[in-house]
């Protein structure tokens, strides 16, 4: 925010804060690995001042491999003994309320109905997140795209950085209530006004690193860690590194 209130000499853009990662997580049951995506946006809406953050999980698995989409803990874990991923939305929404949104969504998938695709609010943070499954090819997505709004970052006590904030967070722990009205849907709102790239733009653009392994050869690798771990900054160098 530095940079937009003084000039583009001070502070970073927006554009140096995004990234696309991928990490490979093994699947047991295939002797396989299966990708987990997580890009991050970011914009700044002039008419809030404020800095607001999109990011993208994408779960993407074989069309034949569904159930692998499924998220209960639980479940998952007995059955098929597969590694949770940890899809995330904010602390206030558990695993277990964030399956009843997202199974239903691989349901209607499944019976090919149209899944009802609200933008949800958390009733706590204020967290604008949205769930959809669709089918890429040969592949499934369960893509998980979420908005925060981190206020103009002038000061700690910001009400809109302070819930974000680590003593907030623990302060304010405990269930929300999930909202489903536009109303509440601000930081997606501005971001999307603001932004040059849609979320449909962005979809697409993270399913085709997705796609045939393409990340593989788009991405850098980052060694020495026991899961597999692919990045590519915005603006960087669009050629793997020798
Ligand atoms: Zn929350
Ligand atoms: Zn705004
Ligand atoms: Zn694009």
């Amino acid at each position: 925010m530095k940079r937009f209130y003084h000039g583009t000499q001070y502070g970073i853009s927006t554009d140096a804060l995004s990234y696309t990662q991928i990490r490979l997580h093994p699947d047991k049951s295939s002797n396989t690995q299966r990708p987990f995506l997580f890009s991050l946006d970011a914009q700044i809406c002039d008419e809030h001042l404020s800095l607001i953050i999109r990011t993208q999980q994408i779960l993407f698995v074989p069309n034949h491999k569904r159930y692998l989409l499924y998220c209960n803990p639980d479940i998952a874990r007995r059955k098929h003994k597969e590694d949770p991923v940890g899809l995330f939305i904010c602390d206030h929404i558990s695993d277990e309320k964030l399956a009843n949104l997202v199974n239903p969504t691989i349901r209607a998938y499944r019976t090919g109905e149209e899944a009802a695709s609200p933008t949800y609010t958390c009733g706590l943070c204020n967290t604008n997140f949205h769930i959809e499954t669709l089918e890429h090819d040969t592949d499934l997505a369960l893509v998980i795209t979420k908005w925060i709004d981190l206020g103009s970052g002038m000061s700690p006590d910001d009400p809109k950085w302070a819930r974000y904030s680590s003593h907030y967070r623990i302060m304010r722990h405990g269930e929300a209530t999930i909202h489903t009205s536009d109303e509440q849907a601000g930081a997606r709102i501005c971001f999307e006004n603001a932004s040059n790239r849609s979320l449909e733009c962005l979809r697409s653009c993270n399913l085709e690193y997705l796609k045939g392994e393409r990340y593989k050869e788009i991405m850098y690798q980052a060694l020495g860690s026991e899961v597999h771990f692919w990045h590519l900054a915005k603006g960087a160098r669009q050629n793997r590194p020798v």
